[in-house]
């Protein structure tokens, strides 16, 4: 998961508007009263300046603070943060976190509460995003539920055990020219003729594709809002191509087995005794036997049965009874209980 990276883009000035005089947008920070009839700001009025707005001013950025057109939102540069306004109780003037009286009326401003936060609205906030995921959610835990209820959910049971079947395999080898598949890298320097090989999807990549960014303005309730950029890497996936060849080599490759099977455990498994010899000299055509393989049973009844190693084969007789856990919905048994 790639992580976001933030990167403070400075702090402007939220915008208020008197309702006295109706001069529009003026500076949070620094214009706590109307200019034009000096009616004090009120908190609560105040709001992010529109794009626009914003715009104008981080182009155009004047030096200083000046509020001729009212439309501006000036970098407040070296802007130190004391902390949130507090709401005059007498006069309701916004008043900077370190004040002890209020500028406006000279009230103490002890007890006064704190500016509340103005939100900011993005402007393609998909909203259905946030509609969707509880049922994604809920989705899921149904799913959780339904899989724990119906395959996993179990109790310990006495179970019969019905019989015992065994079953022995030993491969049938023959050294022959062998047709094989691998990459390039893994074909065997020694091949009976030249791989033929073409190019083939192996794996994949991550590839950098810069970043996705966007902005966000927070209120920092003193009549500044901070507007900070939200970055996080974009990449896509590239497909890793390689050759995959295919080619001859001379080698013991399997062409049969041979078979041996029985029910109970008297006289129990044996091993099939085909003509072929354990070994044999590696000359074209020869055969001899492979890797050998077992498969012991125990049945629970005709529909459920365990494969199983041999220490728990051998510990049930036919007709005992097997503590173990078995499946509550089909009342299947457990195998790895045995
Ligand atoms: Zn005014
Ligand atoms: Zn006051």
């Amino acid at each position: 998961m790639p992580s976001e990276s933030e990167e403070s883009q400075g702090f402007y000035e939220m915008l208020w508007d008197c309702p006295h005089c109706d001069t529009k947008g003026l500076l949070g920070k620094s214009q706590r009263h109307c200019p034009e009839c000096g009616a004090p700001q009120d908190a609560d009025k105040r709001y992010f300046p529109t794009p626009e707005q914003q715009k104008l001013v981080i182009d155009t950025a004047p030096p200083s603070g000046g509020a001729d057109d009212g439309v501006q939102a000036p970098v407040v540069g070296g802007h130190v943060y004391e902390g949130a306004d507090r709401v005059c109780p007498a006069c309701q003037a916004p008043n900077g976190a370190k004040s002890k009286n209020c500028t406006q009326c000279g009230s103490p401003l002890d007890g006064g509460a704190e500016v509340a936060a103005k939100q900011d609205v993005p402007v393609a906030a998909p909203r259905h995003k946030r509609r969707l995921w509880p049922w994604i959610v809920g989705v899921i835990v149904v799913a959780i539920f339904a899989i724990w209820f119906f395959f996993i959910r179990k109790h310990s049971a006495d179970v019969t055990v019905t019989g015992h079947r065994w079953e022995r395999v030993i491969a049938i080898e023959r050294y022959d020219d062998l047709h094989k598949e691998a990459w390039r890298n893994e074909v065997p320097s020694v091949v009976s003729n030249a791989p033929i090989c073409y190019p083939k999807k192996r794996s994949s990549r991550s590839v950098s594709d810069g970043e996705d960014c966007h902005t966000e303005r927070k209120d920092k309730k003193d009549g500044t809002f901070e507007q900070v950029k939200k970055c996080t890497p974009k990449t896509h996936n590239e497909d890793v191509m390689d050759d995959w060849c295919t080619f001859t080599v001379r080698g013991w490759g399997k062409i049969s087995e041979a078979k041996a099977a029985g029910t109970g455990m008297v006289p129990g498994p044996s091993w099939p005794s085909p003509p072929e010899p354990d070994t044999a000299p590696e000359v074209l055509g020869n055969k001899r036997r492979g890797p050998r393989t077992e498969k012991l049973t125990l049945d629970f009844g005709p529909d459920d049965a365990c494969e199983v190693v041999d220490t728990v084969w051998r510990r049930f007789a036919d007709g005992a009874k097997a503590h173990v856990e078995v499946r509550s919905r089909s009342g299947g048994v457990v195998c790895d209980s045995l």
